[in-house]
């Protein structure tokens, strides 16, 4: 059973539970046996409902309470209040719609040598600005000339800002251009286990085979490679195979290389050998760009008709700065709302301000600055900001000196070399020494412990 429908049939429970205090019983046992939960997405929740008659009787009668109940229900299963939306399809409107969705994203036919590309992620639905534009121009040119220009490629940048979504455009094109092409695209993790059960079923050699035979090898979000010495070792040599012979490698991380922690040095080189490019947060005017490259396809996918203003695509390119994901899910979230509400002929901003009450989150930590952080760790190992800044070298000033650094990389997204030069280093990887150390110190001293629970609850008041 797939986690909606877990979801669903504990949100029944609860809804059958409070009707059966009601003189509503009968008419709600009758509506809901006619829903059938279909697919979730972005919490977006899609139903289909047996008929129109169905549809509209639910829609009036009930949905406020079951949109409630299965809030709380995810609440209770995620630990994340969200804005639940539902859209319920009638049959013929599911048709159209899973239809609309297979034109949308031309079906790339299953082949054994492209596996899992999304056929919507391509270069032709990016939208440029000029946070990507690099980025874009160096994944254009791999697609272009696989294993000739830019060996590797490494994507980085923060989490929704379309890594992975380039990826994928280099390997929907390379395909389209020769379908012979043997692409993998593999998530670190996925990798990482597959390497693990191969050790353990004793078949490191299929392994092996597989990963050193293709032409384009893409592996995403590499930053949590940091955690498997084994594994680095074997896409060390996996690398080295393919490269030899003018095979693409494609790495992803949400940092360079440089900051991800505990990746061999061999490693780093091999990623430092080709080109690193970074995508960063786009710019008002790309997010508004995106969104309404966006626009025909959520219309598609959730059927609606309705015209949307180009405020509405503005207020929310003004409320998300950090995340093309949520940007999208924001807008899903106010198409889903306006879809229900029956009465309105195009979405303007009174419906965007409705759906999205509880979309933008503010905030809650107050800005962590590296003078509050080292104004709290002097002021609870009792040692002078001079000290810290300064030269010394012993013990009593480089340990709050390296948990000052530690705090800042856990606590803010400020760069090594951001931090080190906040306490007076030249150098990032007195950082990244100063990160590992604390961190080993916190597995096994207490003393390191109630420093770092202590220091940050003060920093946090
Ligand atoms: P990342 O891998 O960096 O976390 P994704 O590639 O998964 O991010 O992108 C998140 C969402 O944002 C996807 O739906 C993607 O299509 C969309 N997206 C990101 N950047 C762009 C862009 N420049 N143009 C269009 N869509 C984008
Ligand atoms: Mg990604």
């Amino acid at each position: 059973m797939n986690s909606f429908s877990v979801l669903w049939e504990s949100t029944l429970k609860k809804l059958n539970a409070f009707y059966a205090q009601t003189t509503n019983q009968l008419g709600f046992s009758a509506n809901i046996g006619k829903l059938s939960p279909e697919f979730e997405e972005d919490g977006v929740y899609y139903f289909k409902v047996q008929n129109d008659y169905y549809k509209e009787s639910i829609q009036l009668r009930f949905l406020d309470k079951i949109r409630e109940v299965l809030a709380e229900e995810v609440f209770a299963s995620t630990g994340r209040r969200q804005n639940v939306e539902m859209v319920l399809f009638t049959p013929k409107e599911l048709d159209i719609h899973l239809l609309s969705m297979q034109q949308t994203q031309p079906a790339a036919p299953a082949r054994s040598n492209a596996i899992s590309l999304k056929p919507g992620f391509t270069f032709e639905s990016f939208v440029v600005g000029s946070s990507n534009q690099f980025a874009h121009a160096a994944a254009l040119s791999v697609a272009t000339s696989p294993g000739l220009v830019f060996n590797p490629l490494t994507i980085y940048g923060g989490v929704g800002l379309g890594k992975t979504h380039l990826m994928h455009a280099i390997g929907n094109r390379i395909l389209e251009k020769n379908p012979d092409a043997k692409i993998i695209y593999t998530t670190t993790e996925a990798f990482t286990n597959e390497f693990i059960d191969s050790i353990q079923n004793n078949t490191p050699q299929l392994f092996r085979n597989k990963y050193r035979s293709v032409d384009v090898l893409m592996i995403d979000d590499i930053q949590f490679i940091a955690k498997a010495q084994r594994t680095q070792e074997e896409l060390f040599h996996t690398f080295n195979t393919l490269s030899d012979n003018g095979k693409q490698l494609i790495f992803s991380s949400d940092k360079p290389p440089s900051e991800i922690p505990k990746l061999e040095e061999r490693l780093l080189s091999r990623f430092n050998s080709g080109l690193l490019t970074d995508i960063i947060l786009p710019d008002y005017e790309t997010r508004v760009a995106i969104l309404k490259n966006k626009l025909p396809l959520i219309k598609e996918q959730i059927c609606c008709p309705l015209d949307i203003d180009d405020e509405v695509l503005h207020y929310i390119a003004s409320r998300e700065e950090s995340n093309i994901r949520d940007l999208e899910g924001a807008l899903k979230k106010v198409i889903a709302h306006a879809q229900l509400s029956r009465s309105v002929s195009s979405i303007n901003m009174d419906i965007a301000r409705v759906a999205l009450k509880d979309f933008f989150t503010e905030p809650v930590v107050k800005s962590i600055t590296p003078k509050v952080v080292i104004k709290a760790v002097c002021d609870y190992f009792d040692v002078t900001e001079a000290d810290i800044l300064g030269p010394k070298r012993s013990q009593d000033i480089v340990y709050p000196r390296q948990i000052i650094m530690y705090l800042l990389k856990t606590l803010t997204s400020f760069s090594n070399q951001k931090i080190s030069e906040s306490v007076g280093r030249g150098d990032h990887t007195t950082t990244i020494h100063a990160y590992d150390k604390i961190s080993a110190l916190l597995k096994t001293d207490p003393e390191t412990q109630a420093a770092i629970t202590d220091i940050t609850g003060k920093i946090k008041e």
